[in-house]
């Protein structure tokens, strides 16, 4: 090796060592356990599909796991069909998009019932893992309670994972989030004529 060649390798070696030395030393200082309240915001498309599979992931190390989907209850997702065959329980909320329902006070009703589903699981010890699907949107339209939202995070299990994922997250649930994550949109085929695709869009 010329030494010009030896003495690259050699920097090489010498930054890749500091690098490890960062490395090892954070991962020996996050040594807290706890659940994490994740948030999965932004508009572009991953949100669910993320949720679903954080689900899965802890599904598969053999967690507990329950979904509540809020808004889409006309919209069967992929995923489903799969984790309820894996002892994941679903609760849809009994509308459809606000668009299509227009109407204020039915989709409040719905929405504090589905809620009322939420509160269960977060009061529930046997419960490793919550997905709270589309639920930014109850507190963007105002169909729940902020107050109400914020304490049955606060006080659930103190193992339990939630994550919650919609657009336009409310900036008090960002507060108290471990992890929040915002996908931006970039593109998207429905802007371009693509209809929603089985097994990609849902
Ligand atoms: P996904 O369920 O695919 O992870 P998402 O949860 O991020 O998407 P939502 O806002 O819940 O997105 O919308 C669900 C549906 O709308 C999906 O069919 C998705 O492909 C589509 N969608 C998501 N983002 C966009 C976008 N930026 N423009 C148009 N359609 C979108
Ligand atoms: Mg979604």
């Amino acid at each position: 090796m010329s030494s010009n060649a030896n003495n690259k390798a050699q920097q090489h070696k010498l930054r890749m060592q500091k690098l490890k030395k960062n490395v090892d030393e954070k991962i020996a200082q996050a040594q807290q356990e706890k659940g994490l309240l994740l948030v999965i915001t932004g508009n572009g498309k991953g949100k669910s599909t993320a949720g679903f599979g954080t689900v899965t992931r802890a599904v598969g190390h053999g967690l507990t796991a329950a979904v509540v989907q809020f808004i889409k209850g006309n919209w069967q997702c992929g995923e489903r069909n799969v984790l309820a065959k894996l002892g994941v329980n679903f609760t849809v909320m009994a509308t459809g998009f606000t668009w299509d329902t227009q109407n204020r006070e039915a989709d409040i009703a719905a929405a504090e019932k589905a809620w009322q589903v939420g509160k269960d699981l977060l009061q529930d010890k046997s419960i490793d893992v919550v997905l709270l699907d589309e639920f930014t949107y109850m507190l963007a339209y105002k169909y729940l309670a902020l107050d109400d939202v914020l304490q049955a995070l606060q006080n659930r299990p103190s193992h339990q994972h939630v994550i919650i994922t919609g657009r336009a997250c409310h900036r008090a649930i960002i507060d108290i989030a471990d992890t929040v994550s915002e996908i931006q949109s970039l593109k998207h085929a429905f802007d371009h004529g693509i209809k929603a695709q089985k097994g990609i869009d849902f």
